[in-house]
Parts: structure tokens; C-alpha cells; sequence
């Protein structure tokens, strides 16, 4: 198993190789010798447990221990205190501001170890049942309280480093027929089927599925234009109606899902629930221009259709 990785922030190279040495045989340990290079590392890296020292020159303990709380990625990550002895008010303002615990010096390695083994339990243990509650039963990807946290984390970081963000909505085509046709339980396998493929084709770290509502799934796609996305999207539409899953006769030879995306690089006064709503009014238009099908639009309003001569008068559209 991997080891969990701990971050000792703390201005004392002594102390923090100490603190290190301590721990180095059960976890991985990084050290930010300031609390700016703390937080830096704390948002970027995975961190189970953060060792922090109170004291420091520039930014102290406390500021950046609320700072961690502020942000979502860092925010549930548990921090522990390093003080000294004489310090009691220091630590109990740091356990008002939400430290788990505290650790005074000098060190004794076994205490050390038994608090730092105690808190990475219970975060182990507060993720598993966190993973759980973020999944869906029935297809086992994300669910829509997954979605909710990821979009945001993620929306942030692309208006931060303005790279393109693309959302797109997934919707089963008369799906109310196929339930009444060959019966819910048969329907859930063909929600299990879709989620499958979904994955399968949007399996790059930087994309993400999620199970948004009964027949219906977002992903969310970071990089590439709303051309190359667009196009990626359609193949994806195909892979699906390609399962060749038998559909009531009078709708269709084959399940299929019709979608609708966009593809945006957020500003920073961006609204992403007006994203959202494209993306949605895209897969209504998916479905009004005659279902199994994808429609795309950018920031600029420019439309890519799959299929345009379907029912549809719109001028502007591209292939
Ligand atoms: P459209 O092409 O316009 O999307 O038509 P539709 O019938 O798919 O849309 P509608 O919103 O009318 O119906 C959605 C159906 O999806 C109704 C509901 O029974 C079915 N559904 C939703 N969640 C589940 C589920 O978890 N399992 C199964 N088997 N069916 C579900
Ligand atoms: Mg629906
Ligand atoms: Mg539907």
C-alpha cells in the first residue's frame, strides 16, 4: 500500500528534520520550511496530515491554519500543532481555529507517532465514508454530491490558470419507454451499461463522470477547444448507441443518448451556474432536433451540431 503523506510546515530546519525522522518508516513526509511554501504545497499535493508549527517569520501558524480553511481542497485535511510547553494559549486558539491536535516540545517519538497514527486513522476512515456518500449504487461512479464539490474545485483552477473547461449533460433517449417496455430492472442495467462506456471513453485524469440524476450524466472536461471536445464527445455518443441495446421498436433499433456541451475558459467573474444552463439548453436542443445526437456551443455562441440537417433551421452551424 502506499504511504500516506504527511507536510511538516515549520521554519526550523532542526525541528522539522527531527519531526521527520520521527515518522519517516510509516509515511511519506515532505517539508515547507514557510507557511506561503505550506499552503502552496498543501493545494497541490495530497496530504493526509499537516505538522504545523506555530511560530514562524512572515505568516504565522494561525494565519495560515485558517487560510487551509478557507480553502476547499486543503480545508478537511487535519492539522496538528507543534508548540512548546509554554505555549497553553497558543494551543488552545489553535484548537478554537479547528487543529485536531497538538504536539509540544521537545518530541518524544512514541507520542509523536501514537497522535499522528491516531489522526491518520480517523481521516482514513472519514474518507472511505466520504468516498461512499460521493458515489451512486447503482453504476458505482461518481454521484450528483460528487459532482457538485468537483465542478467547483474545478472551475476555480481553470479560471486560475485559463485553460478551457468543457461541461456536457448526457440524457437517455425516451427512457420512460424503455422502462415501460422491458421493466425498471432492465432499465437499470441499461443506466449501468452507459456509465460504463462513459468512463471508458472519459478516462484521462483530467476528465470526469458522474451519474447527475436518474437517466441523466455530466462530465466535466478540462484542455482541448470546443471543436476537438465537440469532437471527442460525438465519438463517445457513438461508442454508446454502438452497444447495439434493443429499444422498444416504435422509438428506435438501439438505446441511444442525445448531449448537450460547452465549452468555455471561465473569467473570473464567470457565473458557472450559467454554464450549466448552456450546457442544458444544448442537450434540449440535442433533443428537439430529433434525439441521438450531440450539440456544442463555445463562449462566443458558435454552434457545432452533429447532425444538422435534422429538423433544424438554424444558420451558423458547423460539422
Ligand atoms: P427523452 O428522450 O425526452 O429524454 O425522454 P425520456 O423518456 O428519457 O425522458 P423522461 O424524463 O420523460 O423519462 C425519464 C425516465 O427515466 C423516467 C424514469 O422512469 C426513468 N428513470 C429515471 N431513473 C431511473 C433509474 O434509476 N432506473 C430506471 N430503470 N429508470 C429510471
Ligand atoms: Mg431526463
Ligand atoms: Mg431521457
Amino acid at each position: 500500500m502506499e504511504k500516506e503523506k504527511i507536510l511538516i510546515v515549520d521554519d526550523s530546519v532542526l525541528q522539522a528534520t527531527q519531526l521527520k525522522s520521527i515518522l519517516d518508516d510509516d509515511y511519506d513526509i515532505d517539508i515547507a520550511q514557510t507557511a506561503e511554501d505550506g499552503l502552496h504545497y498543501a493545494s497541490t499535493e495530497n496530504y493526509s496530515l499537516i505538522l504545523l508549527d506555530v511560530i514562524m517569520p512572515g505568516m504565522d501558524g494561525f494565519t495560515l491554519l485558517k487560510k487551509l480553511q478557507e480553502e476547499i481542497i486543503t480545508q478537511s485535511v487535519p492539522v496538528i500543532l507543534i508548540t512548546s510547553l509554554s505555549d497553553i494559549q497558543d494551543e488552545q486558539r489553535g484548537l478554537m481555529l479547528g487543529a485536531v491536535d497538538y504536539i509540544t516540545k521537545p518530541f518524544h517519538p512514541l507520542i509523536v507517532k501514537a497522535r499522528v497514527n491516531t489522526h491518520i486513522k480517523l481521516y482514513r476512515y472519514r474518507k472511505q465514508v466520504e468516498q461512499q456518500s460521493m458515489t451512486d449504487q447503482l453504476t458505482g461512479i461518481a454521484n450528483r454530491r460528487r459532482y457538485e464539490r468537483y465542478s467547483i474545485i474545478k472551475w476555480q483552477e481553470a479560471t486560475r490558470l485559463q485553460v478551457p473547461f468543457s461541461i456536457c449533460m448526457f440524457d437517455i433517449d425516451n427512457f420512460k419507454i424503455y422502462n415501460d417496455t422491458f421493466g425498471h430492472p432492465a432499465g437499470d442495467k441499461v443506466i449501468s451499461a452507459i456509465a460504463k462506456t462513459l468512463t471508458l471513453r472519459l478516462r484521462r485524469t483530467t476528465d470526469f463522470v458522474a451519474r447527475y440524476g436518474g437517466e441523466e450524466f455530466v462530465a466535466i472536461i478540462i484542455g482541448g477547444n470546443s471543436q476537438s471536445t465537440f469532437g471527442h464527445i460525438k465519438k463517445v455518443r457513438q461508442e454508446i448507441e454502438k452497444l447495439h441495446i434493443p429499444h422498444a421498436s416504435e422509438v428506435g433499433k438501439w438505446v441511444t443518448v442525445s448531449v448537450g456541451g460547452v465549452t468555455v475558459i471561465p473569467k473570473s467573474d464567470d457565473d458557472y451556474s450559467a454554464f450549466l444552463k448552456i450546457a442544458d439548453s444544448m442537450l434540449y436542443d440535442a433533443k428537439r432536433f430529433g434525439r441521438n445526437q450531440v450539440v456544442w456551443c463555445d463562449n462566443k455562441m458558435r454552434l457545432w451540431q452533429e447532425k444538422p440537417n435534422n429538423k433544424n433551421t438554424q444558420s451558423g452551424t458547423k460539422q
